[in-house]
């Protein structure tokens, strides 16, 4: 079929046939058919949706597109986790390691900041050394060797994929449900894993606002994970609120050290346990979810999830052996404390822009060129739900440019919503995971 009568079947509501799409994709990915082209199509799927079998047939031509890692000749359960991102969201540096010190092999690839959210790759990246960018011979030797990895997108997996998404960046066409599940999916299929949990994110700083928009979401990755053989668990939880006491770059880094030091807050472990659960009964290695409970914690309390962590920098030419240089290292030269205007319960956080404020004061980017402050961040005294009194600390703004903190200080002035009146919401009271 010539690309004009594809694009016609999709402006039409119909289904691609699954070849002509495939074709179509190969055709794009090796410049036979142009981005023009390529924009209407995306434009019309962005319209009008696609069928399951025309997902499928999308996640595969992305696939098929570069290189699908293998991992089989390991006996370990091979897993994955992604997040459809959020504010503090530092929960893949701490449920790595944790699963990769319950026996299971991760293979994780992770991205750069997004928008209003942090990128786990960033974060990763302020380590003194640490590679994120090491070829997939060796990404697969440190997964053979200490049972996790934790890289950047690649060349090889998924070129077609990289192409689209850099196209529907400047199309207007990135939040359309088939083309996110079919992105995502495909680069979690081409990590050669066996089963992925997802975090999906709900609240007013997820890109997902409802739940009924996350279960649609939720519904489509357990179709395409069905479909390629990998089982794939769905975890719902809040992001109406940045998740645990700091949003950043490093001091994220140093937050997740905390958490795997058995000092992290309830709602990151509540968030890390839930997912890590999840994974243990994919893997088979615990029987109930209280047995995964008892597991998680008993690797962190005896450490061996921290030695893992530190295992992993090592292997990706880092240093952080000396955890005492934790203290020392990325020190802002900047920081204001922003206080309450009122006494009174904490009923709202704009969560969204709150991580707006914490890419202004440099732990996100607006375009590519950007460069990242590796001292940047926010810590949170407070939560959702809490009293709080007149002139008291909410947040401290941190960073080591001046024009930048004060820009992201007035991005805060109505961020946190302050009533006399005690919140009863159990969304939020309840913790992190929405049942
Ligand atoms: N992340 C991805 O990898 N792809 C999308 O389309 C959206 C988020």
């Amino acid at each position: 079929m010539i690309p004009n009568e594809i694009i016609r079947i999709k402006r039409n509501k119909g289904e691609i046939p699954a070849p002509d799409l495939k074709q179509f994709i190969w055709e794009y990915s090796h410049e036979k058919i142009s981005d023009k082209e390529m924009t209407k199509l995306l434009k019309a799927i962005f319209k009008n949706g696609m069928t399951r079998k025309e997902i499928f047939a999308l996640t595969e031509s992305m696939i098929d597109s570069g290189e699908k890692m293998d991992f089989s000749f390991l006996s370990n359960y091979v897993a994955d986790k992604h997040s459809t991102g959020g504010v503090g969201d530092k929960v893949s540096i701490i449920l790595g390691p944790l699963m990769a010190a319950a026996g299971l092999s991760i293979p994780m690839i992770s991205g750069r900041s997004l928008g209003h959210t942090g990128g786990t790759l960033d974060k990763l990246e302020t380590i003194p050394g640490y590679r994120t960018n090491i070829s997939l011979n060796e990404f697969r030797r440190n997964v053979h060797d200490i049972g996790i990895s934790m890289i950047g997108q690649t060349e090889e997996i998924c070129p077609a994929d990289r192409k689209m998404y850099a196209l529907r960046d400047v199309t207007g066409t990135v939040a359309s449900i088939p083309l996110i599940c079919g992105s995502i999916m495909s680069k979690k299929i081409a990590e050669g894993i066996q089963g992925l949990v997802m975090d999906i994110k709900i609240g007013n700083g997820a890109f997902m606002k409802t739940l009924e928009e996350g279960k649609e979401l939720a519904a489509l990755i357990q179709d395409i994970g069905e479909n390629f053989n990998v089982t794939s668990d769905i975890v719902f939880t809040s992001m109406n609120q940045p998740l645990g006491q700091y949003a950043g770059l490093w001091c994220e880094i140093k937050e997740a050290i905390y958490c795997l030091r058995n000092e992290g807050s309830a709602d990151t472990m509540e968030v890390s346990f839930a997912l890590g659960k999840k994974l243990l009964l994919q893997a088979q290695i615990v029987k109930d979810e209280k047995e995964a409970l008892i597991l998680q914690q008993e690797l962190i309390e005896s450490g061996y999830a921290l030695e893992k962590f530190l295992d992993m920098i090592k292997v990706h030419g880092g240093s952080l052996s000396d955890i005492a240089s934790l203290h020392t290292l990325h020190l802002p030269t900047e920081e204001i404390v922003l206080t309450a205007k009122q006494s009174g319960f904490i009923t709202n956080m704009n969560t969204l822009l709150i991580g707006l404020s914490h890419c202004e004061l440099g732990c996100g980017r607006k375009k590519l060129s950007d460069t990242l402050d590796p001292t940047a961040g926010i810590e949170f005294y407070h939560k959702i739900g809490e009293q709080v009194f007149e002139g008291e600390p909410l947040m401290r703004l941190f960073n080591s440019n001046s024009a930048k903190l004060h820009k992201a200080v007035n991005l805060l002035k109505k961020a946190v919503i302050i009533d006399e009146t005690e919140l009863k919401h159990h969304l939020i009271l309840n913790g992190n995971t929405i049942n």
